[in-house]
């Protein structure tokens, strides 16, 4: 069963108000199996109504209004939903009594336009609105189920369940599985994923790239659980050594979780992070037990001082470089102990300190005083998002050197 659904409301368009209820309505749908393939979204026009209705007509067997069911002028969905079918509006005595009692009680002043709130279209089936006075309506033009829902969150929420219990079965439901990557580019793990060429009608696989990690989900209609898992099971075969998660665990958790196993601990050096990186780590709840400390060192001097980095490779070589985030990490192991030790320094801009660019950003790993790896980053975005990326590499970079001390157990 296709779905469409068109939110209407000017303000939705030009960008004052976030549109929430169509993704709200999209979740639910697609949950129960519904296949919701369209979201149009216009201006509170009469001709721009139509339109839309008119392409979803001619493309869905569900098509859900939300908006514009207000008292004022400028809400008009009954209106041109019904001018586009030739049906006319019908004064519902009833719903005009309940709009007078809730005006009465709310001590606000009914005007002749509250009217407009008791018309509906010719055949229509009342939805009730517990939270306020537009009622919404279904309609069974056509063969299509027809909806119109008012626009505030907190009524159209509510009133959804009145939507799903006048819809027909749906075919199947939707189940999805996810896995969580890191250590690979998205468009290298598409390419895997092609080649193990596993998506057919009833099974979809895609991939969402985010910061230093990418998901990969895998979704079928109308498959076992069982059907589901072994595909699963295949794509995390595929993609070994990168998976890190298979369910939402993210990756600051699943740091501290391997930690925690491998009865390890964990020490950060952070400059350009500010603190940033130990944050995303104690907010897990257990994180006491691998974090041992961090410095935030941000100036050459508490460098010098507090890790040891030497007064000669920064001035030669700058506080932006491979050679100061090494020995900020080893600096790091003489004075904590801690198994793993991270640094990350780098310039996070709009204007710079050393001759590095804005973005460049070094990482230096070292495991019980030896050094594990040294990353050089190009970073693009605002200082914050440069900031935010070089933590979630930190953590991507700890992460790989878990996973590959787990798999050489
Ligand atoms: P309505 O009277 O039904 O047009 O909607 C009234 C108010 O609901 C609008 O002024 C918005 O603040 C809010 N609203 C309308 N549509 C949406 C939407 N799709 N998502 C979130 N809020 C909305
Ligand atoms: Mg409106």
């Amino acid at each position: 069963m296709d779905v469409e659904i068109i939110t209407v409301g000017t303000e939705l368009l030009l960008g004052s108000t976030v549109n929430t209820n169509g993704p709200y309505i999209g979740r639910k749908l697609t949950e129960l199996g519904y296949n919701v393939r369209y979201h149009q979204s216009v201006q509170d026009h009469m001709e721009d109504m139509k339109n839309a209705l008119d392409l979803a007509m001619g493309r869905g067997d569900i098509i859900i209004f939300s908006g514009g069911l207000g008292p004022t002028k400028d809400d008009a969905t009954k209106e041109a939903v019904a001018e586009y079918f030739h049906l006319p509006l019908i004064f519902d005595e009833k719903t005009w009594m309940e709009i007078q009692e809730r005006g009465r009680r709310s001590r606000y002043v009914l005007t002749e336009n509250n009217k407009r709130q008791a018309y509906f279209i010719q055949g229509s089936q009342l939805l009730d609105n517990p939270n306020g006075s537009a009622k919404g309506s279904f309609l069974s033009v056509e063969g299509k189920y027809i909806f119109l829902l008012p626009g505030p969150p907190n009524e159209f929420e509510p009133m959804v369940a009145q939507v799903l219990e006048r819809l027909p079965e749906p075919e199947a439901p939707l189940k999805v599985s996810s896995l969580h990557l890191t250590g690979i580019g998205e468009s290298h793990a598409e390419s895997l994923l092609r080649e193990l060429d596993l998506e057919n009608d009833a099974l979809e696989i895609e991939t969402y790239a985010s910061y230093s990690e990418v998901e990969v989900k895998i979704m079928g209609r109308g498959l076992s659980p069982v059907e589901l898992e072994a595909a699963t099971a295949k794509v995390s075969t595929l993609l070994k050594g990168y998976v890190f998660s298979d369910n939402s665990e993210t990756a600051a958790e699943t740091v501290v979780r391997r930690l925690q196993e491998r009865g390890e601990t964990l020490s950060f050096a952070e400059s350009i992070t500010g603190g940033l990186l130990s944050s995303m780590i104690t907010k897990i709840p257990g994180a006491s037990s691998v974090f041992h400390s961090a410095l935030v060192t941000y100036s050459d001097d508490q460098k010098e001082e507090l890790l040891g980095v030497r007064r000669e490779t920064l001035a030669s070589k700058s506080a932006v470089s491979r050679e100061v985030a090494e020995e900020m990490a080893l600096g790091l192991y003489q004075r904590t102990g801690a198994h793993y030790t991270l640094s990350l320094t780098g310039e996070a801009g709009p204007s710079t300190n050393t001759q590095a660019q804005v973005g460049t950003v070094f990482l230096a790993l070292a495991y019980q005083g030896k050094l594990l790896h040294v990353e050089e980053l190009h970073l693009n975005g605002s200082r914050e998002t440069i900031q935010l990326k070089s933590a979630k590499n930190g953590l991507s970079l700890i992460l790989q050197y878990l996973m590959e001390a787990e798999h050489g157990k």
